[in-house]
């Protein structure tokens, strides 16, 4: 793994925009493309695909040690990557997939909705219809992030009761409107919009699958395992930042009820974990076991973050510290689908 070009491009293209990022909605998007340039994600060099899946969670974790927003981002365009891997259709597979791998176009994905459906949470916002050559698609999806121009990313239509079909889509699309999203309390940066399709032509070169019901178990395991680097490094971060105050004030941070070393070892211990399910060939049935790590990466993150919060006092406090950003950055880990009620239904 050729981590040091990682640093350097964390050093260079990230870091110095993690305010901007926050504060001014400012999408990396050199960052992102930087990292397909630079190899992280080919999957087409003949490196097995468990590597190259743990290699991709370790990318994002690195990231989101830094900045969350931007791991988010990432984790959007892996997610994209992922259903045209594990789509037969040759055109996505030949065309576009080598685009989205090396960076030199980014993918997001409007699957918040379809995961819904498929827990029994909602219905399909979006409607197909079989035309010649394809389908036409209309509805709603109010928030999709890492979109600009130049994008595509994935939706799932409900054709009738019996059919789903799931597609990548150009932003660029006849029909297709994006709207900013700039009101969040945190990862402004994450170029989200809303989309609305009036009826919007997909052609059958855009198809991932036609039998979403099924293909849905193929892209699952891999949405979820690439959320938990969100957390892990977020996490870390906020450790570092704990143990950067434990001599303050004569070290009375010691008698807080949060202490790093607790911290750490349940961060080490679902670390371990998601590493080891990455590298398993037989990830695609530890689905179970990847939902029970996302849910506790996201309590402790939240635990963690609210934990720097107390740790660094009046520092953290201020607008724009890294702890107040990481703290309001671990409410999207709440609630980012699977959010955290989806997956207290789902594992119960
Ligand atoms: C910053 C941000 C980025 C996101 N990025 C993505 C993404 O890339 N892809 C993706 O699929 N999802 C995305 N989401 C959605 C996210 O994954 C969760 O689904 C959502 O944050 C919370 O879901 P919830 O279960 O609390 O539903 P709620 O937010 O309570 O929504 C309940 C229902 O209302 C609908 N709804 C909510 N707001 C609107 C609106 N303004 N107009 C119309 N319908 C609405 C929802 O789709 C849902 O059906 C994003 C959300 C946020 C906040």
């Amino acid at each position: 793994m050729k981590m040091n070009r990682l640093e350097e491009l964390i050093h260079q293209d990230l870091k110095p925009y993690v305010r901007k990022i926050d504060a001014e909605a400012f999408y990396a998007e050199d960052y992102l493309k930087g990292i397909g340039e630079a190899g992280y994600l080919h999957s087409r060099n003949g490196l097995d695909e468990s590597i190259l899946l743990a290699q991709e969670v370790r990318v994002v974790e690195e990231t989101a040690k830094v900045c969350m927003t931007t791991a988010f981002n990432l984790w959007c365009h892996l997610a994209s990557l992922t259903y045209i891997r594990r789509s037969d259709n040759a055109y996505l597979k030949n065309e576009i997939l080598p685009l989205l791998e090396e960076g030199k176009i980014l993918g997001g994905t409007g699957l918040s909705n379809p995961m819904k459906y498929y827990a029994g949470l909602e219905v399909l916002h979006l409607k197909a219809k079989k035309v010649d050559g394809g389908y036409v698609v209309n509805g709603q999806l109010p928030s999709v992030s890492n979109l600009g121009p130049d994008h595509w990313f994935g939706i799932i239509a409900e054709v009738d009761e019996d059919q789903r079909v799931m597609a990548v889509v150009p932003c660029n699309a006849e029909g297709l409107t994006l709207k900013a999203k700039l009101e969040y309390m945190a990862v402004n940066g994450s170029a989200t919009f809303s989309c609305a399709f009036n009826e919007v032509r997909i052609p059958e070169k855009w198809i991932v699958s036609h039998d979403v019901d099924r293909f849905i178990q193929k892209i699952r395991p891999a949405f979820v395992l690439y959320q938990i680097p969100l957390g892990l490094g977020v996490t870390e971060a906020s450790i570092t930042s704990v143990r950067q105050v434990c001599n303050k004030q004569g070290g009375c941070n010691q008698y807080l009820p949060i202490q790093p070393d607790e911290l750490e070892a349940e961060l080490r211990a679902i670390r371990e974990e998601v590493y080891k399910i990455a590298k398993d060939p037989a990830l695609p049935e530890r689905v179970q076991e990847l939902l029970k790590l996302r849910l506790r990466i996201v309590y402790l993150t939240s635990k963690a973050s609210h934990a720097a919060m107390l740790h660094q006092g009046g520092a953290g406090y201020l607008q724009n510290s890294a702890p107040s950003r990481r703290l309001r950055e671990s409410y999207f880990l709440v609630n980012l689908t699977p959010t955290v009620k989806h997956l207290e239904k789902m594992l119960n």
